[in-house]
This record gives C-alpha cells, structure tokens and sequence, in this order.
C-alpha cells in the first residue's frame, strides 16, 4: 500500500511534462541536470540527436547507453514519419515519445526522444530503488505485528492452557471415585443370595466415594464459575464469631475423631461484610485442612479478632507442615504435596485454591507459614468499614 501510493507519488510518463521536459531538452542542448539515477530508470532516458543532412546524425546527448546504429535507425525511423511529435517503436530498442524542432539558428533538426516505460517496468524500476529499504520496513512490520500479536494473545494462551490443564485435572480426579465405586458395586452385587447388610461395608465405601465425588463436583463448579465470572459474591453485614463458631461446632465431631484437640478463640461481637456461605466454606477448608495434615494428639486452633479496620483469622496446627520448596504451590489448582509425606490422606488440591478465590473476592489476603514436622499457620486478613 506505502509502495503503491509513494509509486504514483513519483515522477511519471505523464505526456505534458514529458513534452515540456523534451522542448527544453531540444531549445538548450543539456539534459535536465537532476535526472540522474532511479529518476531516470523511472521515467526512461532521454536523448537528444542533432540531425544533419539526409538524416544523418551529427551529435548525440544522450541518458541511455546505446550504439551509434541505434541512435541512427530512430532518427531515420522519425526523420520518415510525418509530424512534428509522437510515438514510435523500434524493434529491439523499445517505444519512444518524440519531438522534432527545427532550430532557427543555423536551421539544424533536434529529435528529442523520450524512452517509454511501460507502468510496469516503471514499477520495477521503483521498487529495485526502495527494494532495500521496502523489505526492511515490510520485515520491520512484519516482525513488530509478530510481536504484537503474540503479546495480545498471550493472556488468551494462558487462559486456554489454564483450561486445558484443568478439564484434564478435573476428569482425572473425577474418574478415580467412578472406578471405586463400580468396583464395590460390582462386589456388592456379587454375590444374589446375600443381603444388603450382609453387604453393608461395601455400601458405606460407595457412600463415602459418592461423598467425595459430590464435595469435588460442587468445588469444581464453584472454581470454573469463578472463572466465568458467573459466580456472585452476595456481600451482607453478618456475624463473623457465630459463622466461626458453628464451623468449630460441625468440625469437632471430625477432630475427635482423630483424637485432636480443636481450639478456639473467637472476638464476641465481629461484623463483616461478605457472603456468609462462601466465608464459612473457607473456615471449613482451613480446619479440615489442619485436621487432616496433623497426626493424632496434635492441636488444632482458630483464632479471630478485629485490628482496628483489619479482621484477622488464624487457623494453626501442629502437624506435619510443608516443605519450603512447596508452600508456593499449595494454593495452585489440583496441587498436592508429595504422598509420601502426606501418607494416605484424602483430597483434590482444590481446597486452598478455593479459599484463595474466597478471600481475593473480599478484597483480602491468604498467607502461610509452617514448619516440616512442626505445624502450620494459615492466616487470612479482611478490612471492614
Ligand atoms: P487437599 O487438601 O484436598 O489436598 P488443598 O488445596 O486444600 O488440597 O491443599 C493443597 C496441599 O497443601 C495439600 O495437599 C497439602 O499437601 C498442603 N496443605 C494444606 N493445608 C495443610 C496443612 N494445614 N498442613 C500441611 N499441609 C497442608
């Protein structure tokens, strides 16, 4: 488009300043001082020819580079062809645009002679002149647009791999309680003479597989609805300390169970505007946390209290912590740490990626620190007011 347009910008075979261009060529006898180079490639060369008696040539000013049998053989072509002006074309040498004056002075005939260049031949001759700086500046664009549009798609690719990893994550996960539960399906129903009860362990397990597939499903909704943005934060003013204290309340049953001591020291009186339902599924993915990653005898304690505007809860544990090397990813989709460390424990690694979402969509932050073999202290800070 920039070629084309500085292409019809430029000098052209037009025939008026053509013509202007050969009459001063053929009054003066010197060719036009600033044709030199690409403009003359442009336009064509031109030529001026004394002409003497009989039509021989006796002088030649001349743009082109020809012999003296060309420069003959156009001027016999012009001096036999009647009129004062216009076009010819002679075999092997091209067309030509030409003017016939006859000086007063001494009464000699000048041709002058304008090489014709077809448009695309002109063309050529333009871009071999801006051919070096045409491919840079095309590579310049070329590249920049590369650049550009990698940088603009770049989030996309992010979102999109994010994506992929996740559905993939999210079928695997979901596929492990199918294959448990038709496995005890299968040895349940085993055998037709046995009754339910007699069967009952088996049952329990699907149960339990039934549970966990019910708790994944409904946090993988919850995540990708996040995603979408679709998933709405209802913010109301609600009572921090009676959420906090009934999570305690439901937790206690699963604490002692594991022979773990469940603590809790909650601020009366703590008001916060948030969605209660999402704030109490954070609380409960804290404790169930701290619960399942500490070993039996252990402590598991909740703390919150309001800090001038800022709340702040802590839910400490003394169990098996997290590697240095680890606690970066905790709060990554899927991410768990190595079995080995965390024996058999249950889990999706979605919890603390979820408790992220919560906090972040209150405006709050989520931190960690924790020991190997020692315990761990997650705290969460909201602002108020
Ligand atoms: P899940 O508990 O389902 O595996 P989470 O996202 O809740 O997933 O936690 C991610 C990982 O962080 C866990 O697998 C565990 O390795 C580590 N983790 C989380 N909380 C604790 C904790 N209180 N003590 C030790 N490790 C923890």
């Amino acid at each position: 488009m920039i070629t084309l347009a500085a292409f019809v910008g430029s000098p052209t075979n037009d025939p008026d300043v053509v013509n202007s261009n050969m009459l001063q060529v053929a009054l003066t006898g010197e060719l036009p001082p600033h044709r030199i180079g690409h403009y003359r490639n442009q336009q064509g060369g031109l030529i001026r020819l004394q002409i003497g008696e009989g039509g021989i040539v006796t002088a030649v000013l001349s743009e082109l580079t020809l012999n003296r049998e060309n420069y003959q053989s156009l001027a016999t072509q012009i001096w036999n062809t009647p009129g004062n002006s216009g076009k010819i074309h002679v075999e092997g040498l091209g067309g030509y645009l030409y003017l016939r004056v006859i000086l007063e002075s001494g009464g000699d005939t000048i041709i002058v002679l304008q090489e014709v260049k077809s448009t695309f031949e002109s063309f050529l001759a333009f871009a071999s002149r801006i051919g070096p700086t045409l491919i840079f500046g095309l590579a310049l664009i070329f590249f920049a647009s590369l650049s550009i549009t990698q940088r603009a798609l770049r989030p996309i690719r992010k979102v999109w791999d994010r994506q992929v990893e996740f559905t993939a994550d999210a079928s695997h996960e979901l596929r492990t309680p199918l294959s448990v539960i038709q496995l005890n399906l299968e040895a349940a129903t085993d055998d037709p003479a046995e009754t339910i009860e007699d069967n009952k362990q088996w049952f329990d397990n699907i149960k339990a597989e039934i549970d966990r597939m019910a708790k994944l499903v409904n946090d993988l909704l919850t995540l990708s609805r996040s995603d979408s943005g679709v998933q709405t934060v209802v913010k109301q003013d609600f009572s921090l300390d009676i959420v906090l204290n009934k999570v305690v309340g439901i937790m206690q049953p699963y604490a002692r169970s594991k022979n773990i001591q469940l603590e809790s020291d909650i601020e009366a009186g703590l008001v916060m505007s948030g969605d209660q339902e999402l704030i109490c599924r954070l609380a409960v993915i804290l404790l169930d946390n701290a619960i399942k990653y500490t070993p039996a005898a252990g402590r598991v304690q909740i703390t919150a209290h309001a800090n001038g505007r800022q709340l702040l809860i802590k839910v400490t544990d003394t169990g098996m912590g997290i590697g240095v090397e680890n606690i970066q990813q905790i709060f990554n989709r899927f991410y768990r740490e190595d079995k080995s460390r965390s024996g058999d424990v249950d889990g999706s690694g979605l919890g603390l990626s979820l408790a992220k979402w919560i906090v972040s969509a209150h405006g709050g932050t989520i931190s960690v620190s924790s020991k190997v073999t020692k315990g761990s202290e997650f705290t969460v800070s909201f602002f108020h007011g």
